[in-house]
């Protein structure tokens, strides 16, 4: 049987393409965060994928910005200065994985959600997939 799984190699950007990227190898499935930082920075929250560093080449990235939140420094939030979209996330500069914001890659992805993070700050408008496996914290 030949699934998206299979996809070996693929392409995402940002809005306005000014960041643009290939991932190698096949993608683990998403994980949403819901926890209050992810929630405020993306406007709702986080679903990524994660790949490690050497899987991903930066085709395009002179807009790609970081943001390093106050309270935990280390951890870094891509986004595109240009567009404003969120792209990546990573716990520290020179960590071996990065987390990839899942609507950033072109479809079919392959991909399906499989957990949920931080379920308890998850905003009260949103309605959880009671199908996801769902953790209150990290
Ligand atoms: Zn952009
Ligand atoms: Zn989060």
């Amino acid at each position: 049987m030949t699934t998206d799984a299979n996809i070996t190699e693929h392409h995402g950007r940002c809005y306005c393409g000014r960041v643009d990227y290939t991932v190698a190898g096949p993608l683990r499935d998403v994980v949403d965060c819901h926890c209050e930082r992810c929630r405020r920075i993306t406007g709702h929250h986080i679903a990524a994928t994660q790949i490690e560093r050497d899987k991903l080449s930066l085709n395009e990235s002179s807009t790609l910005k970081w943001f390093h939140p106050d309270d935990d420094p280390n951890v870094g939030y891509g986004f595109c200065a240009n567009c404003g979209s969120s792209l990546f996330w990573r716990e520290s500069d020179d960590c071996e994985r990065w987390s990839i914001c899942a609507g950033t890659l072109d479809h079919p992805t392959g991909m399906k959600t499989s957990l949920i993070l931080f379920a308890d700050e998850a905003a009260d408008y949103h309605r959880l997939d009671p199908n996801v496996e769902q953790l209150a914290t990290e």
